[in-house]
């Protein structure tokens, strides 16, 4: 199964992998702006739009 990980030293908290459009079934979500995004797992279906997003390289599709 592929999934999204968030790389949370690469991360800069910049919100544009959370945007709407990125992720279709909303599997990324920010409990805390000061913080890296976390993944849904439920919801993750890892298409990898948001890495395509990501101008920090701090998402990847793994096979878990
Ligand atoms: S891989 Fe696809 S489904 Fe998973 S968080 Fe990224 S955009 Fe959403
Ligand atoms: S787009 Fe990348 S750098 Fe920005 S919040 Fe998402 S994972 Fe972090």
């Amino acid at each position: 199964m592929k999934q999204t990980i968030v790389d949370y030293n690469r991360c800069k908290h910049c919100t544009k992998c959370i945007a709407r459009k990125a992720c279709k079934t909303k599997a990324l979500f920010q409990i805390d702006p000061e913080e890296a995004p976390a993944v849904d797992t439920k919801l993750c279906y890892g298409c990898g739009k948001c890495v395509l997003e990501c101008p920090s390289d701090a998402l990847t599709v793994k096979d878990l």
